[in-house]
C-alpha cells in the first residue's frame, strides 16, 4: 500500500476492530502482543471478520477481503512494530499501571511526527503520559463497540497535546471513515460515557420505584429516543421540534425545570436488590445461553444501519 503504516499495540478485541477499520482505507497494519500466541489468533480472527463483513455486503473500501488481510501483519516486537509508523493506536487492557509502563514502552520509540494514541475508554491521558518525553504526540482516540460499525471517536488531548498532533488524528478519523469529535478539555468519562451514565441513572431510578418494567424502560430508548437519535441529536431535536431552540426554551424550559427537579441526585446507588430484579427480568427476554446469538444479532443489525446512514 502506498498509505503510510498503522502500529496497533494490543490485539484483543478493539485493536482486531482498529486494524480492519485501518486497511478498509488502505493502509498498511502491523499489530503487536505482548502475548505471542494471541498475535496469531487475532490474525485469524481478522481475516475471518474481514470476510464476513464482505459476505454481508458490509465491507469498507475498494480492496477484496483477502486483499485488505494481506495489509495485515503481525510483530513480536514493540520497537519493530512501531518503525516508519506514521500512527499508533494503543489496545491493552484499561489499567492506569498497564497504561503507564505501556506508554513508557512507547514513548521510547516515537519520533517527532507519530502520534501516539490510547483507546482508553475512562482514563485521561494526563494520567499516564505527564513525564514522558514525547508526551506532546500522545492523545486519547477512544472508539465505541463494535467500532466498525459505530464511527464515533472521542478524541482527548491531554493539557500538554500539540494541537497539530490533536487536528491530525482528527484528519486521520475522518479519512479512515470514523466520526471523531474533539473535546476541548479533559473531563472525567470524557462525553459518550458521561450522557450515558445520565440516561442509565435515570433508568434505574425509574426501574427502582417501580414506574416501568425493564423491558418497557429499554423500549422507551429502541423504540423512541433511539430511533431519534440515530439521526439527529437532543439540541437540534430541541431546534426541530419549535421555532428554533430559544423558542423551544421559551416553551418548554419551565415544564422541563420542574420534571429535572424531581431527578434523584448523583450519585446514584446501582443497589445489589434493584439489580437482581432487573437480571431476573433481562434473563427471561435473553437467556445466559443466548447472549452470544444476541450480539451477534445486535452487530448485524449495526451493520445494517451503518449501510443505511452511509448511504445518506
Ligand atoms: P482485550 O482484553 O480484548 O485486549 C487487550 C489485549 O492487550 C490482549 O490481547 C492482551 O494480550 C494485550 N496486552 C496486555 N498487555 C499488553 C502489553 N503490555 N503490551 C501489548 N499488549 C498487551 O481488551 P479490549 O476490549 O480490546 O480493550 C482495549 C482498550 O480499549 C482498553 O483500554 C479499553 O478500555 C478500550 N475500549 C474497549 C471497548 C470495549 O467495548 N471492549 C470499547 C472502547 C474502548
Amino acid at each position: 500500500s502506498e498509505k503510510g503504516k498503522i502500529a496497533i499495540i494490543g490485539s484483543g478485541l478493539i485493536g482486531q476492530s482498529w486494524a480492519a477499520i485501518f486497511v478498509g482505507a488502505g493502509y498498511n497494519v502491523t499489530v503487536y502482543d505482548i502475548d505471542d500466541k494471541q498475535i496469531e489468533k487475532a490474525l485469524a480472527n481478522m481475516t475471518k471478520s474481514l470476510k464476513s463483513y464482505e459476505t454481508q455486503g458490509c465491507l469498507r473500501g475498494n480492496l477484496s477481503a483477502e486483499e485488505q488481510s494481506k495489509l495485515i501483519t503481525g510483530s513480536h516486537d514493540i520497537k519493530a512494530c512501531m518503525e516508519n509508523a506514521i500512527y499508533v493506536q494503543e489496545c491493552v487492557p484499561e489499567s492506569i499501571e498497564m497504561k503507564k509502563s505501556v506508554f513508557g514502552e512507547l514513548d521510547k520509540y516515537c519520533t517527532k511526527d507519530m502520534v501516539i494514541a490510547s483507546s482508553s475508554s475512562c482514563i485521561n491521558s494526563s494520567q499516564f503520559t505527564e513525564n514522558l518525553n514525547h508526551k506532546t504526540n500522545m492523545l486519547i482516540a477512544h472508539p465505541v463497540n463494535p467500532p466498525y460499525f459505530l464511527p464515533l471517536v472521542e478524541i482527548i488531548p491531554a493539557p500538554w497535546t500539540a494541537t497539530e498532533i490533536t487536528n491530525r488524528t482528527r484528519q486521520l478519523m475522518e479519512e479512515i471513515g470514523q466520526a471523531p469529535i474533539t473535546l476541548k478539555k479533559e473531563v472525567p468519562g470524557f462525553a459518550l460515557n458521561r450522557i450515558q451514565y445520565a440516561v442509565i441513572n435515570e433508568c434505574w431510578s425509574l426501574y427502582k420505584n417501580g414506574v416501568l418494567s425493564a423491558e418497557d424502560i429499554d423500549k422507551v430508548m429502541y423504540e423512541g429516543l433511539g430511533r431519534r437519535y440515530a439521526f439527529i441529536g437532543p439540541l437540534e431535536t430541541m431546534h426541530l421540534n419549535a421555532d428554533g431552540i430559544k423558542d423551544y426554551c421559551k416553551k418548554y424550559a419551565e415544564g422541563m425545570q420542574k420534571v429535572s427537579s424531581t431527578f434523584t441526585p448523583p450519585p446514584i446507588e446501582y443497589d445489589a436488590a434493584t439489580a437482581d430484579n432487573i437480571q431476573e427480568e433481562l434473563t427471561n427476554i435473553v437467556p445466559a445461553d443466548q447472549t452470544q446469538t444476541r450480539k451477534e444479532w445486535r452487530d448485524e443489525r449495526l451493520a445494517q444501519l451503518d449501510k443505511l446512514k452511509r448511504n445518506k
